[in-house]
């Protein structure tokens, strides 16, 4: 491993000016911060527009024909008032009306969204005083759009030959025609993966406005303990079930090579925050859980038939009618005569009816039962499978919280205990288990 740290600051780190300042004392604090990756400025208050929605409108405009002015100075006058106020050596009007140009002449939605990063870039690098390098030079795509790894590795490796340091905008790179791509939304934490991984470095620090990832939805449990360390694993199962601080993509660029994340406040740098270590990492666990997410909206079918278990195929007959219907199931518990589909409510819309007719023909089952309004509520930690009484301790804590459970579910890997509650109990239940592990 190198000595390297890179750092990604997301969109609200570097809002305004105040912010940028921020950021440049984190970075300065630091000589290992070497590769710094920025988003598009982000909303500075509750009710302002991300640059990056704007840039979106006017590309919409823009192929509507419509003029797109109006959104276009809102953008130029956040760069413009960015620049000036830290006073950086830059033509920054002049790099706008190239973007705008480029707009007005059709250029495509990727490239124009992607002008958010590439002009925070060239005002951080120059504030920093690091070299800016376009991230088309070094993250590549394949004909089919996805992320080529080995030609990223190989072109960063050139490219960063002799740079010491150095500001790379996030969120884009280039297709092998050279043209513009972007991740998907939020895909500046992804670029700060890959460019961890190309510099082997020794940590991938996630600068945002919280100090990382806590225990439980703050909406739900007000005061929800933050997490100090938690694996990629436990983190995959969180996220799912609606977590949300990291771009979900971010972590299989280093999942393998096994370099940290660390998920950072620029408003509290002095907070530790959340490190997202490997799975094989043994963390101590005393007793306890990391984290508990849920989600609601889902529907369950439980189909029964007698002696289900000793019929060959039946398991898969179900699956096949769900494949054919173009519908994935989240959880499938079973029992010996019966089993249990979940499924997002959203996929099944309108096609509940067809998908009930059809294992009623093929499956032949006693009886099929849907219960719709159902919510998911995942608890999760890596030292489940060596800890006597977690299950324990979130059963009885929902039953001291009166909240009924209609289905369980512990996944194969052990990190996580599935219930399925009445979507009216959902935040009930979520705060019932956490009361139950932390008071
Ligand atoms: N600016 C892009 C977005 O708003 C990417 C990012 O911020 O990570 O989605």
């Amino acid at each position: 491993m190198s000595n390297i740290v890179v750092a990604k600051f997301g969109g609200s780190s570097l809002a305004d000016s105040d912010q940028f300042r921020k950021v440049k004392n984190i970075v300065l604090d630091d000589d290992k911060r070497r590769y710094i990756v920025p988003s598009a400025p982000g909303k500075r208050f509750k009710k302002d527009y991300k640059i990056t929605d704007l840039l979106y409108l006017c590309h919409a405009h823009a192929q509507n024909s419509i003029s797109f002015e109006d959104v276009f100075k809102l953008i130029e006058d956040r760069y413009v008032t960015l620049a000036k106020e830290l006073e950086v050596d830059i033509d920054i009007k002049k790099y706008l009306d190239e973007v705008k140009d480029k707009v007005e002449q059709g250029a495509s939605a990727d490239y124009t969204a992607s002008r958010g990063e590439y002009l925070n870039g060239l005002i951080l690098a120059a504030y920093l005083g690091y070299e800016f390098v376009d991230a088309a030079e070094v993250i590549c795509f394949k004909k089919h759009k996805t992320l080529d790894l080995k030609a990223t590795e190989k072109a960063f490796k050139e490219r960063m030959a002799n740079v010491k340091k150095a500001v790379i905008p996030g969120f884009y790179g280039a297709m092998p025609d050279g043209s513009i791509k972007t991740f998907t939304r939020g895909g500046s934490d992804v670029t700060g993966a890959i460019i961890a991984r190309c510099s082997q470095a020794e940590l991938y620090e996630n600068w945002t406005d919280v100090s990382g990832f806590l225990m439980a939805d703050p909406n739900i449990v007000e005061d929800a303990k933050p997490i100090e360390v938690i694996t990629y694993k436990e983190l995959r199962e969180l996220s799912y079930m609606g977590a949300k601080v990291l771009h979900e993509e971010s972590i299989f660029p280093i999942r393998d090579v096994c370099i940290p994340i660390n998920i950072r406040n620029t408003n509290k740098p002095e907070d530790k925050g959340t490190l997202i270590v490997d799975d094989n990492k043994p963390i101590s666990y005393s007793g306890t859980i990391t984290g508990i997410a849920g989600k609601k909206g889902f529907t369950v079918i439980a189909v029964q038939k007698m002696l289900m278990n000793s019929e060959q195929g039946f398991c898969r007959k179900l699956l096949s009618i769900l494949e054919s219907n173009g519908v994935s199931f989240e959880n499938m518990p079973s029992g010996i005569d019966s089993v249990s589909l979940v499924i997002e409510e959203e996929q099944l819309e309108d096609k509940l009816d067809n998908i009930l007719e059809e294992i009623k023909r093929q499956c032949n089952p006693d009886s099929i039962d849907v219960h719709p309004n159902m919510a998911l509520i995942a608890t999760v930690g890596k030292g489940m499978d060596r800890t006597k009484g977690i299950s324990s301790k979130v059963f009885s804590g929902l039953a001291k919280g009166d909240v009924n459970i209609r289905m369980i579910n512990q996944g194969s890997s052990e990190i996580n205990i599935t219930v399925g509650v009445e979507n009216d109990d959902f935040e009930k239940g979520l705060r019932s288990i956490y009361r139950a592990f932390v008071n």
